[in-house]
């Protein structure tokens, strides 16, 4: 007889006090409110139903000994059927009936239902942006707070009357009968929908909304390293609730332009520099783009294609972890495709004087490996 003891994760010996506490932190998981899998609904029944009997010393008592064929009949007539595990009408109702709506745990519910839209927006930016960081202006078509009213609704020089419903409270409760008593069912007013108000003159410039279209610019400060689908909140930052509810947010939804000069794999980038023959045998200085200027690179005499070079520290920065990526070059030594004869000429002169290629050169993915491991 350890099944409601195990769903409510308590020891034999709880008393009252652990068992409505194990109840209650496991309820505020479950709660449907909260919680919509239906697979925390079927849990939170559980729960509910172990907490019922268990804090309950009668019930408790008779469980401990006769299972839960011990709660079906009055006490002395132990195994008596009629045993019933709880609905979630029940289930909600206890759990109202001990801890208060779930509204009231969580406080402010009632105004974050009415919660002014959520705004998106999209930013493009380029790679040296993403490098660097950027700020940008964004212009939106959003919901302001009316002035003409500070937000209430109100024609000006009138105040919202307290809703005589629900006396301001904004909730209604209604008595409900079920086989574990009587409980009281709480619910939003259906006057005031919740807002403990009512208005009796509306304010002509909102018609009683309490916000009014407006366009607004906002700052946004895009932090460097963001990669595509990356989006920030501002919280607070979208359109006002009606009559002064809390605002939304805004979204600002992160899309990189391509730059052909790079490729990107992370926090690293790859640029692709073709050498000549004479190039990569002799050796060569060239400047190539990084996303903080250009750099100065020095290829070595007798450097192969597909050898990758990196500049440490001159890739991309690691968005909230400090440092930067690493820029990787990657060479192709470059065969002409058309040669005039004075340069057939000496090719001819050269490949009396060249050795043979050695047979097997390591692959691309052991060469990069070494770089990044280098
Ligand atoms: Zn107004
Ligand atoms: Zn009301």
């Amino acid at each position: 007889m350890s099944e409601y003891y195990d769903l409510l994760g308590i020891a034999r010996e709880a008393n009252e006090a652990d068992i409505k506490k194990a109840y209650r932190k496991r309820a505020m998981e479950l709660h449907p409110d909260k919680n919509p899998s239906p697979d925390a609904e079927a849990k939170f029944k559980e729960i509910t139903e172990a907490y019922e009997v268990l804090k309950d010393p009668e019930k408790r008592a008779r469980y401990d000994r006769y299972g839960k064929a011990g709660l079906g009949g009055t006490a002395g007539s132990p195994g008596y059927g009629g045993f019933h595990h709880v609905d979630l009408a029940e289930a909600l109702n206890i759990f109202m009936r001990d801890f208060g709506g779930f509204e009231s745990l969580f406080g402010g519910q009632r105004a974050e239902a009415r919660r002014g839209q959520d705004i998106r927006v999209s930013v493009r930016i380029s790679l040296q942006e993403v490098a660097l960081g950027a700020k940008r202006t964004i212009k939106l078509k959003t919901l302001e707070r009316c002035d003409t009213c500070g937000g209430t609704g109100a024609r000006k020089g009138t105040r919202p009357a307290q809703c005589r419903t629900c006396g301001g409270s904004g909730e209604v409760r209604r008595a409900a009968r079920s086989m574990f008593g009587q409980f009281v069912s709480v619910s939003p007013c259906p006057t005031c929908a919740g807002e403990g108000v009512v208005i009796t003159e509306q304010c002509e410039a909102c018609r009683g909304e309490g916000r009014v279209r407006a366009d607004k610019t906002v700052q946004v400060e895009i932090p460097a390293g963001v990669t595509e689908n990356n989006y920030l909140t501002l919280r607070g930052s979208g359109a006002v609730g009606p009559r002064n509810a809390p605002p939304g947010d805004l979204l600002v939804m992160i899309e990189v332009k391509d730059d052909d000069r790079f490729e990107r794999d992370g926090d690293n980038l790859i640029v692709d520099l073709p050498l000549s023959f004479s190039q990569a045998a002799l050796g060569h200085a060239v400047t190539l783009p990084t996303p903080y200027g250009e750099e100065r690179v020095t290829i070595v005499p007798g450097t192969q294609g597909g050898t990758i070079l990196k500049l440490k520290g001159k890739g991309l920065p690691r968005l909230g972890q400090g440092g930067k990526g690493d820029l990787l070059i990657r060479t192709h030594v470059w065969t002409p495709e058309a040669i005039n004869e004075e340069q057939a000429r000496l090719f001819h002169e050269l490949a009396k004087l060249e050795g043979e290629p050695p047979k097997r050169q390591p692959g691309f993915w052991a060469k990069l490996k070494e770089a990044l491991g280098a």
